[in-house]
Parts: structure tokens; C-alpha cells; sequence
């Protein structure tokens, strides 16, 4: 059967990679998403044949209408489109490739179509995890990781025949700065933190994996997978991105996911588990790997770490206060309004300034977001 999907924020490294593995799965397109990358898009659509197109940028997407013009697919903008793209009927499953907590709305949304999730966006599990995972028992959807290592760790469950995870171990690349103390990372630029090892990525990814903060969502989006307490979640440094993370049982047996680091995989496993398909994805050879390292995080050099345990513990809001936050603060650091080292201070600064709330509501978690971005943007504007 062929699989029917949409995929928002088509445009990006996740969403052009989900592209580049369609002819490996059988699958049709519905809908595809962009900011304001129409020139992509448009190509994208003329070789998918997607029923709805959809820019997230009210200009562009006035663009995009007039260059589909001689088509009938269907253009849409804003907010509405993305939801449109997520709820489309023509689709079974969404690829949610979008950047940041834009993804909330129009993941609630497909969830509530009873659309399966394949789960690029950890921004939404880290704003609105309980939120997220309550809908989609009530509305029977699966939520299959897309993360590499989240979906090391599914693939590694597979293997427990039922029998309970006790401990998550998260393996993180270190990115670009590891190794470097507190001190040296006052001087580090943005062009040093936008060169990854091992990945190549969006900018804000990229700039999380050199804070850090990109294995704090990561903490918080296995809590909210795995059904796993912080405490049970470790992460340790893994320089080579080979072993993508590893489970651990009660008898301390530990299961890992091995390959190369290849995004293609994991986004085609989210798509035709439980079987599994050829891929264009390189072998792993073991010898020609040689040797790989292991060393504990330094969570003082890296404070993001702190924090999203703090976050992890706290649950309520914080999540997404926190992810507001650095979404703001890592906009202002790409745009060379502020240094590295201040990341993560401002997280903290807006992670005390937000009042913390239990069970939020919705509405709530969108309000915790707007606080957490004022409190940044008021912070750097004294
Ligand atoms: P990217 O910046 O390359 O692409 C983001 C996509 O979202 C683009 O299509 C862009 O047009 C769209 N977009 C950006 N802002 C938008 C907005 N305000 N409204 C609507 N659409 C918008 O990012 P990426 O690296 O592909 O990452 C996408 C998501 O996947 C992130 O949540 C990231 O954490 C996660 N992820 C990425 C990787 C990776 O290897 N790139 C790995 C694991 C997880
Ligand atoms: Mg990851």
C-alpha cells in the first residue's frame, strides 16, 4: 500500500532528506510546507504533485500562488496553512520538519485528525509533552521518532518484547566546542558554533548541539517518549556518532542502535516501521571506524545541561519556558545580537522570571512561550 504523507517544513535538512528517501518508501505526497523558501518549494511540488502547497510567510506565499499558477495545486499561508497541510485528508502521516514551536499547533491538530506523527520537531514534545502525548492515546495516533536518537532507542525497544526500559542512555556528539572550558567559550563566534563534526543541520539545531542545549530538549523528549524520570535518562558524550543511544534493563543488559550518521535513516524507519526497506544510507564498517570515545558531560562549561534536567524535573511549564527562551536567545545570537556564553544565561535569567504553573493548559503553554521570549528580548534590551 502506498504510504500518504505531508510533510511541513519541506524545505529544511530534515524535510529535504524525507524528500530524497520517497522513492524508497512508496510514498505520495499530500501537502508540503516552507517559511519562505518558494523557490525549493516550487520545485519540490512540480516533481511531487502535492495537493496543497503552503508558506508560512504571507509574501511568499502570494509568490508561490502566482508561481503555481499554471497548476492546480492549492496555495495557502500562515498559521491556517500549516494546519491545513497537517489535518489534509489525503494523508495518513505528517513529517513535522518544521524549526521550533511553530510545530505545536499543527501537530495537536493532525493528532486530533488521527494522522501518525513522525517527529522531527522536539520542540513540540519539549513545550507541550503531556499535552502531546495524552492527545495522541485519546486519538490513537503513534508518535514515531524521527531524532536519531530517539529513534535509536525506539528501534532498541523493539528488541524488549514488552519488558520495561530502566535507564535511557542518550549519546551526544559533544558538537563543536567540546573540550572547551567556560572561559574559552567567551570567545568562540558564530561561524565556529555553526560548524557541527559529525551533521549537517539547520542553523538552530546547530547552534543547540554547540550549547548544549540540543541534548537538554533531547532529555526532555525521551521523558516524554520513553515515559522514563530524568533521573533514568543519562547522557554521555560519544564523539563519533556511530552508537546513535542505548537502552538498558532491569538485569543490566544494554541494548544500542549502531550506523553512520545519516539523518535518511531514522526518517525512513519513522516511515515504514515496523518493516524495514533498502536505503541509500552507507554501511557502517566497524574497522574503518577504528575506535570510538566515551567521556562524561561537562554540565558547568555547558550549563543549557542543567537546565533542561531542572526543566525535566519541574515538568508544568518549564519545558516551555525554557524552549521559548532559547529559542529567542539563539535567534538573537544568529543575528549577532549576543555572544555564545549568554545562551544559556538568558534561558536561566527567563526560567526564574516566568512563574511556574502545574498543569497547563494550552493556552497556558503559548502564554509560558510569549513570557519566555519577553523576558529574553526585555533582558537584552537594558
Ligand atoms: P531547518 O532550519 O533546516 O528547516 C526548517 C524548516 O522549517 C524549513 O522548511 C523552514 O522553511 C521551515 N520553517 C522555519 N521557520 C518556520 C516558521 N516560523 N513557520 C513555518 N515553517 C518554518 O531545520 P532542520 O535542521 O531540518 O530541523 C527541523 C526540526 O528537526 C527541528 O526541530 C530540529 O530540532 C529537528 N531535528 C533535525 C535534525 C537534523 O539533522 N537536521 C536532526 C534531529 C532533529
Ligand atoms: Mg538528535
Amino acid at each position: 500500500m502506498k504510504k500518504r504523507i505531508s510533510i511541513l517544513g519541506a524545505t529544511g535538512s530534515i524535510g529535504t532528506q524525507t524528500v530524497d528517501i520517497l522513492s524508497s518508501i512508496n510514498a505520495e505526497v499530500a501537502a508540503l510546507t516552507t517559511n519562505r523558501n518558494i523557490k525549493l518549494l516550487e520545485e519540490q511540488a512540480r516533481a511531487l504533485k502535492p495537493k496543497l502547497c503552503v508558506a508560512f510567510d504571507e509574501a511568499a506565499a502570494k509568490e508561490l500562488k502566482i508561481a503555481l499558477a499554471d497548476t492546480d495545486i492549492e496555495v495557502q499561508a500562515g498559521m491556517q496553512g500549516l494546519i491545513a497541510a497537517a489535518t489534509h485528508t489525503d494523508c495518513d502521516t505528517i513529517v513535522t520538519a518544521v524549526v521550533g514551536m511553530v510545530g505545536l499547533l499543527p501537530t495537536l491538530a493532525a493528532i486530533e485528525a488521527g494522522k501518525d506523527i513522525a517527529l522531527a520537531n522536539k520542540e513540540t514534545l519539549v513545550c507541550a509533552g503531556q499535552l502531546v502525548m495524552n492527545a495522541a492515546a485519546k486519538h490513537s495516533v503513534k508518535i514515531l521518532p524521527v531524532d536519531s536518537e530517539h529513534s535509536a532507542i525506539f528501534q532498541c525497544v523493539q528488541a524488549a518484547q514488552g519488558n520495561a526500559l530502566d535507564r535511557i542512555i542518550l549519546t551526544a556528539s559533544g558538537g563543536p566546542f567540546f573540550g572547551k572550558t567556560a572561559e574559552e567559550l567567551k570567545q568562540v563566534t558564530r561561524k565556529q558554533a555553526l560548524q557541527h563534526p559529525n551533521w549537517s543541520m539547520g542553523a538552530k539545531i546547530t547552534t543547540d548541539s554547540a550549547t548544549m542545549m540540543n541534548k537538554g530538549l533531547e532529555l526532555i523528549e525521551a521523558m516524554w517518549l520513553y515515559g522514563l524520570s530524568e533521573d533514568k535518562i543519562d547522557i554521555v558524550v560519544h564523539r563519533e556518532s556511530i552508537i546513535h543511544s542505548l537502552i538498558e534493563f532491569t538485569d543490566g543488559a544494554v541494548l544500542a542502535q549502531l550506523g553512520m550518521p545519516d539523518m535518511r535513516l531514522p526518517i525512513q524507519y519513522a516511515l515504514t516501521y515496523p518493516a524495514r526497506v533498502p536505503s541509500k544510507v552507507p554501511r557502517l564498517s566497524l574497522a574503518e571506524i577504528g575506535k570510538m570515545t566515551f567521556f562524561a558531560p561537562d554540565d558547568v562549561a555547558f550549563p543549557a545541561l542543567r537546565l533542561a534536567r531542572r526543566a525535566a524535573q519541574q515538568r508544568g511549564n518549564v519545558g516551555a519556558v525554557m524552549n521559548g527562551a532559547n529559542e529567542a536567545a539563539v535567534g538573537l545570537f544568529l543575528q549577532d545580537a549576543l555572544p555564545f556564553w549568554q545562551i544559556p544565561e538568558l534561558v536561566a535569567h527567563a526560567m526564574d522570571e516566568v512563574p511556574m504553573q502545574e498543569n497547563p493548559t494550552l493556552d497556558d503553554i503559548l502564554e509560558s512561550d510569549r513570557a519566555a521570549r519577553a523576558a529574553v528580548n526585555h533582558w537584552k534590551m537594558r
